[in-house]
């Protein structure tokens, strides 16, 4: 069918990758280009005897435009994922745009001085996108991901409106650290350290970091405490799903985890600000990150399970409905199929299966769009087919 070129070698790069050579019909051909080649080569030599993909690496420093674009055109991928870092969104989209060629990523961009993530950069790419005739598909994750895509799903099949979304990240997995994080670290400690956020009537409600604490009884986990995060699917949600009124996102956190990230925040650590450390500029954040376990070394230690989804609530029919979509992971079995724990699978499986709806033109659209802006029912019988089977409750506990 096609060529993809992956940019970033590191976690959900990696599931992803697996995921493509399994995929070999579609991706006849994939590129792996990161910043430290080693990896990708160790990658392919790993995959190239188990597939049909033809697997080409390539070392590329993709906050570079020029070097991209030299890239691409030498490859000529139909599709770039982007698996690398939220901070080279934009350089990769300005290398599609001049290429003319398709965008897909996991996470939207974040300048790396300002830890405030928001749509409105790569909203601004919508009209060059469309004048090119291309599709930037943004958030092709779980989470943003298979979140919108189970929101845009429960709109077309269940709901005439829906009034609440709640999204439901829980991990109930153990690695055995005291203090680990399962994705980039620099990445995830930005994300819970921030302020919390939801969309009320039309408005951002701002909280203190893990100012709202709920208990929830998890199918597949059990009973876990989860905090309200700010979350980047709110805020085009809210603008996508007809009808609603509010929406928030909660994630599970253990005592061990908050209790030494209060610490590192309290001394300085988690600090986007750079200081002066013998005579050599360093930022306390990415100093942490190096000392911290890689995100990718915890799978062979990770067990139990992840599940995430989102509960609705709003009318069918004049009448009030609730439902829950949902998915459950393993996070052995997944080492047991890619090598990875479960956050890197629940995002590299979305991943593939984005670049495989673009590339086979299931999915065509010229402009930036959010995955939720799409046909789901595809994308939903894809999920099943690669390894993230969903499940749903017409009548579930409700978050207060
Ligand atoms: P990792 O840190 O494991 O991997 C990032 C990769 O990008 C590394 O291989 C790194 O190279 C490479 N990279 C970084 N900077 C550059 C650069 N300038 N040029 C080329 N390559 C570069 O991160 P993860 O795999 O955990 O996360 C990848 C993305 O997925 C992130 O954007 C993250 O926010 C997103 N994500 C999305 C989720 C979702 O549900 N939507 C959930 C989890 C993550 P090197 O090997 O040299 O370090």
């Amino acid at each position: 069918m096609g060529k993809c070129m992956i940019i970033g070698c590191g976690g959900v790069a990696s599931v992803a990758i697996h995921k493509c050579c399994q995929n070999s019909e579609v991706f006849e051909g994939i590129m792996i280009a990161s910043r430290t080649k080693s990896k990708c080569d160790a990658l392919k030599e790993k995959l190239q005897p188990t597939t049909k993909t033809v697997i080409e690496t390539a070392q590329v420093n993709a906050d570079n435009v020029d070097e991209l674009i030299a890239l691409i055109e030498s490859y000529k991928p139909d599709v770039v994922l982007n698996l690398a870092l939220p901070y080279q969104d934009l350089t990769i989209m300005d290398a599609c745009l001049a290429t003319k060629t398709h965008y897909v990523d996991t996470a939207n961009y974040e300048p790396l001085d300002t830890a405030k993530f928001e749509y409105k950069w790569q909203w601004a790419y919508r009209e060059k996108f469309e004048k090119a005739g291309i599709t930037a598909l943004l958030g092709s994750g779980f989470d943003p991901g298979v979140t919108g895509v189970f929101s845009a799903y429960a709109m077309k099949h269940e709901f005439d409106e829906i009034n609440y979304i709640d999204i439901l990240d829980c991990n109930g997995g153990d690695h055995g650290y005291p203090f680990a994080t399962n994705f980039n670290p620099e990445i995830n400690i930005r994300e819970v350290s921030a302020k919390g956020s939801y969309i009320e009537d039309g408005k951002w409600v701002e909280t203190e970091p893990m100012e709202i604490k709920r208990v929830y009884n998890f199918k597949g986990v059990g009973e876990k405490d989860m905090y309200l995060l700010h979350h980047e699917e709110l805020e085009s949600l809210a603008l996508n799903i007809r009808g609603i009124k509010r929406i928030r996102f909660f994630m599970t956190f253990g005592q061990s985890y908050l209790t030494h990230l209060k610490c590192l925040e309290n001394v300085g650590m988690t600090s986007i600000e750079p200081i002066m450390y013998e005579g050599k500029e360093i930022v306390p954040l990415q100093f942490l990150k190096a000392v911290l376990p890689d995100p990718a070394s915890l799978g062979p230690r990770t067990v139990g399970k992840t599940n995430i989804g989102c509960i609705f609530r709003g009318k069918k029919d004049g009448k009030d409905k609730n439902y829950y979509l949902y998915n459950i992971c393993d996070h052995q079995e997944c080492y047991k199929e890619v090598g990875s724990q479960a956050i890197s699978y629940t995002t590299g499986v979305p991943a593939m299966i984005g670049a495989m709806m673009i590339m086979t033109g299931t999915w065509k659209k010229a402009g930036v769009y959010n995955i939720e802006e799409f046909d789901p029912d595809p994308f939903m019988e894809a999920l099943n087919k690669w390894g993230l089977p969903w499940e749903e409750d017409f009548d579930p506990v409700l978050v207060d």
